[in-house]
């Protein structure tokens, strides 16, 4: 395996600890020896072993499995959604629930690897910025390897279940008086001075890597089947790319059948990749202001906007924007229909994809796989804010019998 830059296509050792390209400052991305993968692929566990990431070890770009720190992620389910299905108005509908993570969102896919290979590389602090949900799941795994852990928070933007997890899981926590791209600036600043903080923001090109199961996973409860289409959340946008490059190895070595066009939402408020998609740009023009109640999604200035625009265009894919009202409506129909409880921005993916089946840019006839990204309680204050609220009262039957008569069961 080897680093492969993006624009530049120069190559460089995973010896070498790297964020981007020596030479031109691009995107990394981790290329494997598939020829090898494949030899060491056991074809009968792959098709009867239960889902979990490290089912999937072959693919993973670890050096010594005895460095390996896991809380067993991976392994979520793949719902299937008929009644959403009506709702959004198609014939088949799955939903692959990363609240299911043992943080509750799919960055532990992320950080077993990611946490792992600062071990490989004999660090003892890793740092992120963080929305919320990476610095959740970097403090967790931190800890369980011995390591100290460092995060960036926008301050007073981060959703209180997030910021109790990292805190709980004993991050020293620095909550910067600006947004999340300047947070991911300073973290970035600090870990070009300073060799013994690891980096462990999704730039890091290990941790799509990890991500990459979702898409293993996908494909694997299908019966080693591609879907037509995946929707999936925004926001920094590694995990699209990751998505794609699950597919991408497995179509490489014939474990299915073709790649899923790859259709990424983002919220109104913070849509840069979505108007570069529409208007056929090269490049993603940042947005200076990002505002959403998807606080997971609230970026910018996305690192991996150019891997996002290449896992679209190559899968002809799509993008799509969705306001707040739109994103709230499909979280509590994701609840109240399927019993599936999800923070905002995993929501974007079933606002995303009812929006564009009732504009005809998804036909209703395709097989389709929304990603939900993260638990319902990392977010509880949205949760309970857009929800009704409780009726009170006072501890006496007759009172209580008359608010049960006068419920229309709505
Ligand atoms: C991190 C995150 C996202 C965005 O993923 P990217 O890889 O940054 O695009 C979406 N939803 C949730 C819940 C997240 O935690
Ligand atoms: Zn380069």
């Amino acid at each position: 395996m080897h680093y492969e830059c993006i624009e530049c296509g120069k190559t460089f050792p995973v010896s070498r600890r790297l964020y981007t390209c020596p030479e031109c400052d691009s995107l990394l991305e981790i290329e494997l020896d598939l020829e090898k993968v494949k030899e060491e692929v056991d074809r009968d566990s792959l098709e009867n072993d239960p889902v979990t990431l490290w089912k999937y070890s072959p693919f993973m770009p670890v050096e010594d499995e005895s460095n390996i720190v896991s809380l067993d992620e991976g392994g979520t389910p793949l719902y299937e959604c008929d009644s959403l299905a009506d709702w959004v108005g198609i014939d088949k509908l799955y939903v692959k629930y990363e609240g299911g993570n043992p943080t509750g969102s799919f960055k532990d896919r992320g950080m077993t690897i990611g946490v792992t290979k600062a071990i490989e590389y004999g660090v003892s602090t890793v740092t992120c910025a963080s929305t919320g949900n990476t610095s959740s799941s970097l403090a967790a795994y931190s800890g369980k390897a011995g390591l100290d852990c460092l995060v960036l928070t926008p301050k007073g933007k981060v959703a209180l279940g997030k910021l109790a997890q990292a805190a709980l899981h004993g991050a020293k926590i620095i909550a910067v008086e600006d947004n999340f791209d300047r947070a991911l600036e300073l973290v970035r600043e600090l870990t070009r001075e300073r060799e013994d903080i690891y980096l462990l923001n999704s730039i890091n090109p290990f941790r799509p890597q990890g991500q990459k199961s979702i898409g293993f996973e996908i494909a694997d409860q299908l019966g080693f089947q591609s879907p037509d289409r995946i929707t999936i959340p925004m926001g920094n946008c590694a995990n699209i790319w990751a998505v794609y490059k699950g597919f991408y190895e497995f179509n490489e070595l014939d474990l299915v059948d073709g790649i899923p066009k790859m259709t990424g939402i983002q919220a109104g408020g913070s849509q840069p990749v979505v108007d570069a998609i529409k208007a056929d740009e090269g490049t993603v023009t940042p947005e200076t202001d990002p505002e959403t109640v998807a606080t997971a999604i609230r970026i910018g200035d996305p690192v991996n906007g150019p891997k996002a625009l290449r896992a679209i265009r190559r899968t002809g894919g799509d993008a799509e924007g969705v306001t707040d009202d739109e994103i709230v409506e499909a979280q509590k129909m994701l609840a109240r229909k399927e019993g599936i409880g999800v923070e905002p921005a995993s929501a974007t993916s079933i606002a995303g994809l009812k929006k564009m089946v009732e504009n005809g840019d998804i036909d209703s006839d395709e097989t389709v796989v929304s990603v939900v990204t993260g638990h319902i309680l990392k977010d509880p204050e949205e949760a309970a804010e857009v929800s009704e609220k409780p009726i009170e009262v006072s501890a006496k039957y007759d009172e209580l019998v008359k608010l049960v008569e006068n419920n229309d069961g709505s």
